[in-house]
């Protein structure tokens, strides 16, 4: 190989003031394309008072593109602020978070495949609660839907109706709950389930108890084998014994269904109770009577009376809750 003469390594200096001059003789152009725009660093710090009564001040740094994606309300006060000098590592921005609420928030922004999101009940709540202050609808949709996926108690999920009552997003949660926590039996929801429920507490128990009435209303009535149209009361009046159909459905129902509308524990559901009338036997009930009954049964898709007392819980524990109640759909606008 043949010997190339070394170039004498330069300093900076040397390179710089190369430059300049090359600048200068117009030899080179210089572009400079500033991605990284280091005045939109702004600094967030939060302050909490820990157990022992110290005060724990925490400090973030941060680029305020990607607020903008996610939190654009945010990232638009924090503009104005650093126009006005605050923002700064002398005089940050305070925001009224907990560290681990303010964490949580910016753990969901950097959520990357090597780094995910942790979709736990209290990481999501902490993002729900910094979503729905900095009214960042991303984050807000985010949690609401991950809290969905936990399938958490329904006691739980009423407490979090009560606690983020202003965000619409939460109130389709009033329903299920009620309806689940209204076939526990009282002494089935435990101590801390009822602290979590306490407003409610009281309407769940009544509404158990009006329903327990009803059952009991429902198993001495016997649904008893009269028919509720004309056209299948025509067709009861070919049945030349209906009498005895009837006395006869009274007696299997006395003996075998009515008592286990009374379970306290478990009483039957309404669809439960279709299924055990299809599968007992009832000698000396006319065949297409019953048939004919068990249609008309499963037309409806719950005991009488108990769709108005569910409806009733669950608008009252809305009211208790701040939920507002779910209007008629509206009219056609008039021409
Ligand atoms: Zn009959």
């Amino acid at each position: 190989m043949a010997d190339h003469p070394k170039l004498a390594p330069r300093s900076t200096e040397d390179i710089e003031n190369q430059m300049l001059v090359d600048k200068a003789e117009c030899k080179i152009s210089v572009n400079v394309v500033d991605f990284y725009h280091n005045n939109r660093m702004v600094v967030i710090e939060t302050q909490e008072i820990n157990e022992t009564g110290k005060v724990i001040y925490s400090r973030f740094k941060l680029h305020l593109s990607l607020l903008e994606l996610h939190a654009p309300v945010l990232a638009n006060f924090l503009t104005q602020a650093l126009e006005s000098v605050e923002g700064t590592e002398e005089n940050p921005v305070i925001l009224p978070f907990t560290t681990r609420e303010f964490t949580c928030f910016l753990d969901w922004i950097h959520d990357r495949e090597w780094r995910p999101f942790k979709i736990m009940e209290e990481s999501l709540v902490d993002l729900l609660r910094v979503s729905s202050t900095l009214k960042a609808d991303d984050g807000i949709s985010y949690a609401v839907s991950g809290l969905e996926s936990l399938r958490l108690p329904s006691a739980r999920m009423l407490q979090l109706v009560g606690d983020f009552h202003h965000l619409p997003e939460v109130h389709c949660w009033v329903g299920p709950a009620v309806k689940d926590l209204i076939q526990r039996p009282l002494g089935e929801i435990t101590n801390s389930e009822a602290q979590q429920i306490a407003a409610a507490y009281p309407t769940i128990a009544r509404t158990r108890e009006n329903i327990q009435r009803l059952l009991t209303q429902v198993s001495q009535r016997s649904f008893a084998l009269k028919l509720a149209d004309k056209d299948q009361q025509e067709e009861a009046d070919l049945c030349l014994t209906h009498k005895e159909c009837q006395k006869a459905w009274k007696l299997v129902w006395r003996e075998n269904i009515g008592y286990l509308l009374l379970d306290f524990q478990k009483p039957l559901t309404y669809r439960e109770l279709l299924e055990l009338l299809q599968n007992t036997d009832f000698p000396k009930v006319n065949p297409s009577c019953k048939a004919r009954m068990l249609n008309w049964l499963s037309r409806k898709t719950d005991y009488p009376g108990m769709k108005e007392l569910v409806e009733e819980a669950v608008a009252s524990i809305e009211d208790i809750y701040h939920v507002p109640r779910r209007g008629p759909a509206p009219e056609n606008p008039k021409v």
